[in-house]
């Protein structure tokens, strides 16, 4: 059974075309430009070489289009017929308090995720597109959404309500919802797996570290806090967003630089921000480290707050959980700079987390990275943010 998974951006639409009896990758895909001036699909069909598809793509369902005959194709295609795509999981940002899993799209399901646009309007209009696109060019094939927000549906109210007076969140929904809901799932079942543990017995942390980053707090399978909030600006200090920060810093900046719109106010928090704002060189990890091994104060001093940040969370969720079994590292950053890991690890040994210097030379692939037989394993498990969505799909279309 096939499923197609579709991620769109405003601009943008990712898909792969997953077989799941050995969940592999039949066929994924990067649309880019989608009604701008040079629009392209980068098609890779496994086994077969990379197709540049570039043609003018007016909207999301053009883009569809394109992608589905590109699956199709004769030479560089991974099936014959659209019949052979069971199903088709479309990624959504934001679920608010509507979504606590995974649902099947239907018209009031499509009309919730419109109500939520007020939490994501950049994101969630974009996947309202590929949504609508689906259902007009395969309007028979079963469709399910994963939203980023609903694992973390889980916590109680003591971590998602904020400490302002309580009419915002009655009045607007302002709370925690947590986002990379879907990777946090991934890597926490995988880790039971991988260590071959029953999930219910487990207190795991897990830290997706990429361009964007959050810390999770999974609790018997169940997220019980993580760090990014209403958006994802909240939590650790990350490319260019600031992560925390005291809120008297907007005021005061504000005034001083005599700012008045909360757009401007919204650009430096999100795209001036982070390591990027600090250090002034980069918002990439990379770049980071290579000035830094260089000599660059600043560079030294960014990296060292982001760990910095990393390690507070670890340790104040390890305490909410009241102990830690597991430490997982994902996404760009977790999965590929043991400099990171092993900074951000340095001081948890007061937790029992023994971070080994050799095991931790490793880069994009399943690692277990401490030593120790008693006490909590630290590991590297690259995310899979699309099998994820396959499987949900696949087991809400199984139970209908
Ligand atoms: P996104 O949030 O866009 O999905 P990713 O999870 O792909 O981001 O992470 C991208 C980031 O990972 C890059 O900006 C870079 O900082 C970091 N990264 C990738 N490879 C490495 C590496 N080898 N060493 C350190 N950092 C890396």
């Amino acid at each position: 059974m096939n499923i197609l998974v579709i991620n769109c951006g405003s601009s943008s639409l990712k898909y792969q075309l997953i077989d799941m009896k050995e969940e592999t990758v039949l066929a994924k895909g990067l649309v880019e430009r989608i009604g701008i001036e040079g629009s392209r699909i980068k098609h890779d069909t496994t086994g077969k070489e990379r197709v540049t598809i570039e043609e003018p793509m007016k909207d999301h369902k053009r883009a569809l289009e394109l992608v589905l005959n590109a699956i199709l194709d004769k030479n560089y295609g991974a099936i014959s017929s659209l019949d052979e795509i069971a199903a088709i999981g479309h990624r959504i940002l934001h679920g608010g308090e509507d979504f606590v899993q995974p649902a099947l799209i239907t018209n009031e399901v499509i009309e919730a995720i419109r109500k939520n646009i007020v939490l994501a309007p950049l994101h969630n209009p974009a996947g309202l597109m590929g949504i609508e696109a689906c259902r007009d060019l395969m309007p028979d094939t079963p469709m399910v959404v994963v939203f980023d927000t609903a694992f973390h549906q889980t916590m109680p109210a003591e971590n998602y309500i904020y400490p302002i007076p309580y009419e915002y969140y009655e009045k607007y929904k302002i709370r925690r919802y947590g986002f990379h809901g879907t990777s946090h799932k991934y890597v926490s079942l995988r880790a039971a797996e991988i260590l071959n543990k029953d999930i219910k017995n487990l207190n795991i942390v897990t830290c997706h570290l990429g361009n964007g980053s959050s810390i999770a707090a999974v609790k018997g399978g169940k997220c019980i806090d993580t760090s990014m909030g209403l958006t994802p600006l909240e939590g650790l200090p990350m490319g260019t967003r600031s992560g925390d920060i005291d809120p008297a810093i907007i005021p005061f900046i504000m005034d001083k630089e005599g700012i008045t719109t909360s757009a401007e106010i919204n650009d430096f928090l999100n795209k001036k921000s982070g390591v990027l704002g600090i250090s002034g060189i980069s918002s990439d990890f990379r770049d980071l480290e290579d000035a830094a091994e260089a000599g660059n104060e600043r560079a030294k001093l960014a990296l060292n707050i982001f760990c910095n940040g990393v390690r507070k969370y670890v340790a104040a969720y390890a305490a909410q959980m009241g102990s830690i079994d597991v430490l997982v590292f994902t996404a760009g950053i977790g999965e590929n700079s043991s400099y990171v890991r092993e900074r951000s690890c340095k001081g948890l040994e007061c937790l029992g987390l023994i971070i080994d210097h050799e095991l931790n030379d490793v880069r994009g692939k399943e690692a277990i990275l401490s030593k120790n037989i008693v006490g909590p394993t630290i590991m590297v498990i690259p995310t899979n943010e699309e099998l994820m969505i396959a499987r949900d799909t696949l087991d809400i279309v199984n139970n209908r």
